[in-house]
């Protein structure tokens, strides 16, 4: 008798109609089935991962705090200030409608000031993780007033919508972290006559979106045309975070705060830190470096990162929850290899960061910079199961580049 041809166990084609049959302990399978199953697969794994933005819990200022405590190392002025303005916002969006009409809370926009890579992106970016709302980054240096070559200041709406994922109303929640605002500082104290596109008219055109207005956007960002079919979102409960630099502040603050000191001779005696005036920001240091009082109101909140010292990038390399010595060993794991770091590496990697002035942010091009041999050659060897970076190991890997080369994002 013919042996009887196999079939595929899901939809019973005979071997001779497949192009390939797969066979398990008691069942086929089809090239067919394997392509529908994979299909399948992906459209689950797509339905689990899309963003479901509909539920917006209250944390409670302290739980913020704490979180953002699990992502970010040092910056306790700056979270607890961030956590407070959050706070209040959220509460302000989810207070019931026919609550005490008279008092109107008004939304704490906030501007954080610090030397660039100590944390700013990171803490936005961390607290809208934390509340699950769309969050997106604009950079205020490639914006212009319209009519000018450059983006307009709708286009930053897109960004978030899209963030977003189209769906309006969780836009409308979101989160927009607006970076290097100190960038569109007008350059003179004196408002000026002139036009300045890059300034001061590029600052008028962000206040209408921090005062909460509709605005049309256009849903695939650029430039607005005519023909082009335009989405309204409502600002009034976005949160805008701004952060910037702000280079050279800390004259503004200083000059303050002398005259306040000759104004009033008790305070003489008040111990001011010199090494860190930017703890002493004020609304009004924000003016005196060329931002419009109208666009300082709309950001009442303002707070400031310190500079990382030694200590903090030490601690950055290994204790956030997704630290960069985490996410290496977890690199190396997948390849079945056990990452062990000696001590020295760390101060080594923390010391050449500092000598390069690349902060917080040099961290990871060093450690990918010293790693990198080893992780083009060890996944070849099956033999290794281990890998000890040594002090010596990352000397040698390191001696050979030039700062430049380090790839900094
Ligand atoms: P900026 O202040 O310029 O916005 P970022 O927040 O983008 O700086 O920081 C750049 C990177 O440096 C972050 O992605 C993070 O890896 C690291 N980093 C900076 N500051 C901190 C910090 N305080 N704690 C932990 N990581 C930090």
């Amino acid at each position: 008798m013919p042996k009887k041809e196999e079939r595929c166990s899901f939809c019973g084609r005979p071997r001779s109609e497949t192009n390939m049959l797969i066979s398990g302990l008691d069942a086929h399978i089809c090239n067919y089935c394997v392509e529908q199953a994979e299909d399948i697969i992906r459209e689950e794994s797509k339905a689990t991962r899309d963003k479901d933005f509909s539920k917006i819990k209250l944390h409670k200022p302290a739980e913020i705090k704490a979180y953002l405590d699990q992502y970010v190392i040092g910056q306790d002025d700056a979270k607890k200030i961030l956590a407070v303005a959050v706070y209040n916002h959220f509460k302000r969006i989810n207070q019931p409608p026919s609550r005490n009409e008279d008092v109107e809370i008004e939304k704490s926009n906030l501007i954080l000031i610090g030397a660039t890579g100590t944390g700013k992106t990171l803490l936005a970016r961390t607290i809208a993780k934390l509340l699950n709302v769309p969050f997106c980054i604009a950079d205020a240096t490639v914006l212009t007033e319209a009519g000018y070559v450059g983006e307009d200041v709708e286009s930053i709406l897109s960004r978030l919508l899209q963030a977003a994922d189209y769906d309006v109303a969780a836009a409308e929640k979101g989160i927009v972290f607006i970076d290097e605002i100190d960038k569109i500082a007008r350059k003179s104290d004196n408002p000026s006559i002139t036009r300045d596109v890059s300034g001061e008219g590029v600052q008028q055109a962000l206040l209408k979106l921090l005062e909460g207005a509709v605005v049309n956007v256009p849903p695939q960002g650029g430039r607005k045309h005519p023909e082009q079919r335009m989405i309204q979102i409502n600002t009034q409960n976005v949160l805008f975070i701004a952060g910037g630099a702000f280079d050279g502040i800390e004259k503004k603050i200083a000059s303050r705060i002398q005259a306040n000191i000759m104004g009033y001779v008790a305070a003489k005696d008040q111990e001011i830190d010199k090494n860190n005036l930017l703890q002493y920001i004020a609304p009004q240091d924000l003016k005196s470096f060329g931002l419009i009082p109208e666009l300082v109101g709309r950001m009442p909140v303002v707070t400031y990162l310190s500079p990382l010292d030694e200590a903090a990038l030490r601690r950055i390399l290994t204790e956030p929850k997704n630290a960069i010595v985490k996410q290496f060993t977890q690199l190396f794991e997948l390849d079945g290899i056990k990452l062990t770091i000696s001590e020295p590496v760390f101060d080594f990697i923390v010391n050449k960061a500092i000598e390069f002035k690349l902060g917080a942010r040099g961290l990871r091009s060093i450690m990918e910079t010293i790693l990198t041999d080893a992780m083009f050659e060890l996944p070849s060897d099956q033999s290794v199961k281990e890998f000890k970076l040594t002090l010596n190991y990352a000397e040698q890997k390191l001696s050979k580049i030039s700062k430049s080369k380090l790839r900094v994002a």
